[in-house]
């Protein structure tokens, strides 16, 4: 059997539930569907969020278990933790599960939101050398560089003008 004969005309619920017995029925299943972005609302801490994302999944039918490869990509928007600015970024994260036939239902949605949930990263930057905000005055040392100079943090700023 070809390996394309497994994509079938099969209608997934937007909630990605799949009945175990019509995956049994049809000896597997290979499909993939767009994911609308309200399913994944508050996986990440605000402001970031999930904008897109899509499923690609594959099921296979082995004695009395359905085993699950699947994988999740899309877009996230998240914001940068020196500059504070929200940038759009590419995300893709695979996963793997297997459930009991016994089962009625294969929610896959859970899974998804699982994978994607323990995928966000504790801070993120809009890019590895982000020089961030100064303490200062709050400006975007990637746009332009402010005016407070490193010597008046020192603590021996007060002093120079002294000994003048
Ligand atoms: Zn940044
Ligand atoms: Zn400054």
């Amino acid at each position: 059997m070809n390996e394309n004969d497994l994509y079938q005309d099969y209608d997934v619920a937007p909630n990605l539930q799949f009945k175990t017995i019509d995956i049994i029925r049809m000896g597997g299943l290979k499909c993939s569907c767009v994911i609308e972005a309200s399913y994944l609302d508050g996986l990440f801490e605000a402001p970031n969020r999930i904008t897109k994302a899509a499923v690609e999944l594959s099921f296979s039918v082995a004695n009395s278990e359905i085993l699950v490869l699947g994988k999740v990509q899309g877009q996230r928007e998240v914001q940068c933790a020196r500059c504070l600015k929200m940038t759009l970024q590419p995300f893709a994260e695979e996963f793997t599960e297997s459930y009991s036939t016994k089962q009625e239902i294969i929610d896959i949605m859970y899974l998804v939101r699982q994978t994607i949930a323990l995928s966000e990263e504790i801070r993120f930057l809009c890019k590895p050398d982000c020089k961030g905000l100064c303490p200062m005055c709050g400006q975007d040392l990637n746009v332009a560089p402010c005016k407070c100079q490193p010597e008046n943090l020192s603590p021996f700023a007060a002093l120079k003008g002294k000994f003048k």
